[in-house]
């Protein structure tokens, strides 16, 4: 029996994630459940499941939360509040597993701390990695701790890695990867009409069914540039191995390509659950809950190359991975603003990339190698891309 603590349990990973445990009650018991602010969601969470501790980032909303469940059958848990008490829950000594599913830097501190204590580590939550790079890597080496990709393409690709693989160590014989990516909803929209995208287009994703920030990240393609540099970590390959490749059609999830010239791919429905129960199961393999592909109904399958005129923000994460050192903190930070700005109607679609590129022109870059560094360039990133937003509404 495991005990599993889910960062960010009621997002849409968070949520597939206990609808995979709960198919599974003999193999893993729920300890920590927690939550920025929806503490409805998180409620009927704890009735469901009746962890041992929840967690409620914000103050007022988790007094709120104390209140609700104390005349309910779940009052004997621990409601702990704060940043902080992420990072109690994901090193408990009752915890074996935890998945990583909060969004943004937000979710750095306590996967690290997962990490640093050794725990299985489930990763969703891609920025944390991309923000702190080497720094995040060697917490898993040094910890002997497992990282599992939970990121569909980055779990399709440690699948058809070598036996036995570690993340974070050389795959044997593996020449390249091909990271797919399905193009979004805007991939054959005239790029002139792209100004004009509203956030409910953007969020609205043709094959995934995904939280805000991710969706926004899908329509600029921003998230495969976080996924590329995502993979150069968890894989040890340098960017020029990775190649990203449009597949509209989401059913193959990424592919390993070997020196004797096989090509190995995994393929499923878009279904976050697979992933999920994937690494849940690990080495082993159990019942996830999504339809079995039927390949009939897959009929063709096609493969372009993507356009970086359309989608600048993916040349912006080759730009910031070859500058290295804080580069990617910055691309990641000054995303994270410049999406939020967006869904807030302050800035176009086609900003986004125009105040990431502003924002890491604006800030020289510096060798990443404290984790004060890092949580500093993310700061500065922040302020700097505020600025420029600001600049531009005057
Ligand atoms: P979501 O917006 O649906 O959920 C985010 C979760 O994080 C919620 O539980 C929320 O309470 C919590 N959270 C938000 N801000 C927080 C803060 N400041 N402090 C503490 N908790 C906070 O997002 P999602 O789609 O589930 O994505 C989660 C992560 O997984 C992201 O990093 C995303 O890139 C990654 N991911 C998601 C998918 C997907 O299909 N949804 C696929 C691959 C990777
Ligand atoms: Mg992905």
């Amino acid at each position: 029996m495991k005990g599993l603590c889910i960062l960010g349990a009621t997002g849409s990973i968070g949520v597939s994630t206990l609808d995979v445990a709960a198919r599974h009650p003999h193999l893993y018991k729920v300890i920590a459940l927690t939550a920025n602010s929806n503490i409805d969601v998180l409620f009927q969470q704890c009735l469901a499941h009746h962890p041992q501790y929840v967690v409620v980032v914000n103050e007022s909303k988790s007094q709120e939360f104390q209140q609700k469940i104390s005349h309910s059958q779940v009052s004997d848990i621990k409601v702990l509040t704060g940043a902080e008490a992420l990072e109690i829950v994901a090193t408990l000594d009752e915890v074996d597993s935890v998945m990583a599913a909060i969004v943004g830097a937000a979710g750095l501190l306590p996967s690290l701390a997962a990490a640093k204590a050794g725990k299985t580590v489930l990763l969703a939550n891609k920025e944390a990695l991309v923000m702190s790079g080497d720094i995040f890597m060697d917490a898993v080496t040094a910890s002997g701790a497992h990282l599992l990709p939970i990121d569909s393409e980055h779990n399709a690709i440690f699948q058809c890695m070598p036996a036995h693989y570690k993340t974070g160590t050389d795959g044997k014989q593996v020449r390249r990867i091909l990271l797919t990516a399905s193009g979004g909803p805007f991939r054959e929209m005239p790029i002139e009409k792209m100004a004009d995208v509203t956030p409910e287009q953007a969020v609205a994703h043709p094959n995934w069914d995904m939280g805000k920030k991710i969706s926004v990240d899908s329509a600029t393609m921003m998230n495969k540039g976080l996924e590329m540099i995502e993979a150069c970590l968890l894989f040890n390959m340098s960017p020029e191995q990775i190649q990203v490749v449009i597949h509209p059609q989401s059913v193959i999830h990424s592919m390993v390509d070997y020196v004797d010239g096989t090509v190995l791919a995994q393929m499923g429905n878009p279904d976050m659950r697979i992933p999920i129960a994937h690494a849940m199961a690990w080495p082993e393999r159990f019942d996830s809950g999504a339809k079995p592909l039927n390949i009939f109904d897959v009929r063709r399958m096609d493969f372009e190359e993507p356009n970086l005129q359309r989608f600048p923000c993916l040349r912006l994460a080759y730009k910031a991975i070859h500058a290295g050192g804080t580069m990617p903190t910055v691309l990641n930070a000054a995303n994270e603003i410049a999406v939020e700005a967006f869904l807030d109607r302050r800035v176009k679609f086609t900003d986004i990339p125009v105040i990431i590129e502003q924002c890491m022109d604006a800030i020289a870059v510096a060798v990443a190698d404290t984790l004060a560094v890092i949580l500093d360039h993310d700061q500065q990133a922040r302020t700097v891309a505020k600025q420029i937003i600001a600049d531009r509404l005057n």
